[in-house]
């Protein structure tokens, strides 16, 4: 199957806001820069809020249907009875404006959502829509272990392409599994789409004296993931105009991995699991069901800043400004009801990791 020449990918998830809105001005900003510079491949989902809309008013609208290629998401977990997956797809051609997806992805596959896909047609859905060529490729998008991605491959031989989690923190998680699921994507012939190659910025906030010189912490991820093996695409979540910058100078420079490199990212890894950094990658899917309106990725950046940035006002301050000011939730109001660790992608243990957190913040004192 056919990939963009260049990898770097727009993923739109991460788009630019205010007041809880997307701004287009700076939206088309970042875009015109990507195409401008011979990138064509973006990214959005039904789940993320505002995007796919965007993905019209910024792209669509504004350029031929050639010039670009563009790719959405199924999102399982959220059909019923009454919304069917093909009402979602419908949704999302609407909302794109795009007439066909090139890439259409099932979202987030994980043993927790297996279920709700078979039961609501999913596989079935894309792949009629595939033959009525409302979609060019069909894949899909993977949070599980190694045996589930060998399980799915094995099953849905006609998926195409996976997407999968992989930066250099992960290679061997136990959780994420990022090496052994490159390994079987390679051995059942499928591309891979790399997504938080940067894990949701926490690589982009690695410390200055832990890189070589002139290379930045998001250079580093994302040419540690674009040099893996199998890998067409890698996706990065871009929010600024200087990031996408930043981002076209790494992936035009084409520069491999020096000794130096691999060397910083050995210690980088080695500080992460001295400093018990939380490994949560920012994607929000844990949020909107928290009874007690806890900010969880808020307060676990909070507390990975305190521990790996060594700054000891401003996150505590900045959390404690919105917990006075009624706008999110206590760490310490968690009334464990798991709603938010049955959503998260990365299987964190958030109900115990808000204890630890909360005795971190909420009973520090503001600097
Ligand atoms: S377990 Fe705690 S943080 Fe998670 S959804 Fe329930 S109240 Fe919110
Ligand atoms: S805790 Fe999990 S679901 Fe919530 S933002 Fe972090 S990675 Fe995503």
């Amino acid at each position: 199957m056919d990939f963009p020449e260049k990898k770097l990918g727009f993923g739109l998830m991460r788009l630019p806001k205010q007041d809880e809105k997307i701004v287009l001005e700076k939206t088309i900003e970042m875009v015109d820069e990507f195409l401008a510079s011979g990138f064509t491949y973006f990214d959005t989902a039904y789940v993320y809020e505002g995007s796919e809309e965007m993905m019209r008013k910024a792209i669509t609208e504004r350029y031929p249907r050639d010039r670009f290629t563009a790719a959405s998401k199924m999102a399982p977990w959220k059909l019923s009875s009454s919304f069917s997956a093909l009402d979602m797809f419908n949704e999302s051609l609407e909302r794109t404006g795009l007439g066909y997806f090139d890439y259409y992805l099932i979202h987030n596959l994980q043993d927790t959502h297996l279920a709700q896909c078979e039961k609501y047609g999913c596989w079935d859905t894309v792949r009629k829509l595939k033959k009525e060529g409302k979609i060019r490729h069909i894949g899909f998008s993977f949070h599980g272990d190694p045996p589930l991605l060998r399980k799915l491959l094995e099953m849905y031989s006609e998926m195409e392409f996976v997407q999968l989690q992989v930066n250099y923190l992960d290679m061997d998680s136990p959780f994420v599994g990022a090496e052994e699921n490159l390994r079987i994507a390679k051995e059942f012939g499928k591309p891979v789409i790399v997504m938080e190659p940067v894990k949701g910025g926490l690589l982009s906030s690695v410390s200055r004296d832990l890189l070589p010189e002139g290379v930045s912490g998001p250079d580093l991820a994302l040419r540690f993931a674009s040099s893996l093996d199998g890998v067409k695409v890698v996706l990065s979540g871009m929010s600024t105009l200087e990031q996408v910058k930043e981002n076209i100078r790494t992936f035009s420079s084409d520069k491999p991995l020096s000794n130096d490199d691999m060397k910083a990212i050995e210690a980088i890894r080695k500080h992460y699991r001295e400093g018990r950094m939380i490994q949560c990658t920012s994607c929000r899917y844990c949020t909107s069901g928290c009874p007690k309106h806890i900010d969880i990725p808020l307060v676990f950046r909070a507390v990975n800043d305190l521990r790996a940035i060594g700054e000891h006002g401003r996150p505590r301050n900045y959390y404690l400004d919105l917990v006075e000011a009624g706008r999110i939730g206590r760490a310490s109001d968690c009334i464990k009801c798991r709603k938010c660790e049955a959503a998260c992608p990365q299987h964190l243990p958030i109900t115990d990791l808000l204890k630890e957190c909360s005795a971190i913040l909420d009973d520090g004192q503001k600097a």
